[in-house]
């Protein structure tokens, strides 16, 4: 079972969340931090590091003793990473989706493909779990293709955690996609509430199953119980505000060190969400 644990913005308490809701699984289980641009879910683990890999994708390389400058490849890519620009064509690596089509459909045979590393794909393993982060190079804007790639490791396992990246963008939904259960994480907030509304709809129209966690709850807003109640999601756990759980977290500390009362719930959402999934 796969369950993403995303958030409409960020500093929710997400990874938190998927740290806790992993480590509370007695069985053997995957923690994926798919949150590439900024990842931490590894600063809370106790793990031993066993893997460090580059992770590229290909991008052209225009071979100017063949190409003849008829401009095929620039007007075929949609994402503007090629131009024709006088007596070349310019490759811009950054802008460059992968899709390989310019080399396809080039009369010349004159795209080659070279390697553009974007980032590193780490993992680690403790007794109980086994995590596996990406991380994006700096500058680097092309997420997705190390979010697929940081999902592979995630496959046919008896519990895969996913942290997502937060928001609802191109990022969020590659980390989402092909989950069993979204756990959208919020806090009891007006931005909270709004930015958990467009989550929510993203995840609904993927036709996936999903829950809320209300997170540093007693503030008194009542906006998400509200919208919650009005759209039929459920509220799988309040988590109430507690400075000592902030202060565990700057000290690398997860949630069930102190407050170890927690345990229990988060493996009652996994069996519930378990349930759910099996009905
Ligand atoms: S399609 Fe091929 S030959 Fe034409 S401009 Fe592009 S690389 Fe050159
Ligand atoms: S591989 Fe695709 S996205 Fe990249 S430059 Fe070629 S056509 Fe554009």
């Amino acid at each position: 079972m796969t369950v993403a644990v995303a958030s409409g913005k960020g500093g929710t308490g997400k990874t938190t969340v998927a740290v806790a809701l992993v480590l509370s699984y007695d069985r053997n289980s995957v923690l994926l931090d798919c949150d590439v641009e900024e990842p931490n879910a590894g600063f809370f683990l106790r793990s031993k590091s066993i893997k460090k890999e580059e992770f590229s994708v290909p991008v052209p390389v225009i071979d100017a003793a063949k190409c003849n400058l008829c401009g095929r490849c620039a007007d075929f890519c949609s994402f503007n990473a090629l131009a024709l620009a006088g007596s070349k064509i310019l490759v811009f690596r950054d802008l460059c989706h992968s899709c390989g089509g310019c080399s396809l459909i080039c009369p010349q045979n004159a795209v080659m493909e070279e390697k553009n590393i974007i980032g590193e794909i780490h993992s680690a393993e403790s007794d109980k779990i086994f995590f596996v982060e990406g991380t994006l190079k700096i500058g680097k804007a092309m997420s997705p293709p190390l979010i697929r790639e940081v999902k592979k490791y995630g496959k046919g396992e008896n519990l895969t955690v996913i942290d997502c990246p937060p928001g609802n963008s191109c990022p969020m939904i590659t980390a989402v996609r092909g989950a069993d259960y979204v756990v959208l994480v919020t806090e009891p907030t007006p931005f909270g509430r709004h930015d958990l509304s467009l989550a929510a709809e993203t995840v609904s129209e993927m036709k996936i199953p999903l829950g809320v966690i209300l997170n540093r709850y007693g503030s008194g807003y009542k906006g998400v119980e509200e919208f919650c109640e009005k759209r039929g999601i459920e509220i799988i756990l309040k988590i109430d505000e507690d400075i000592k759980i902030a202060q565990a977290q700057s000290e690398g500390k997860t949630i069930l060190d102190v407050c170890p009362e927690m345990k229990d719930k988060m493996c009652g959402i996994v069996d519930k969400i378990q349930k759910g999934l099996t009905k």
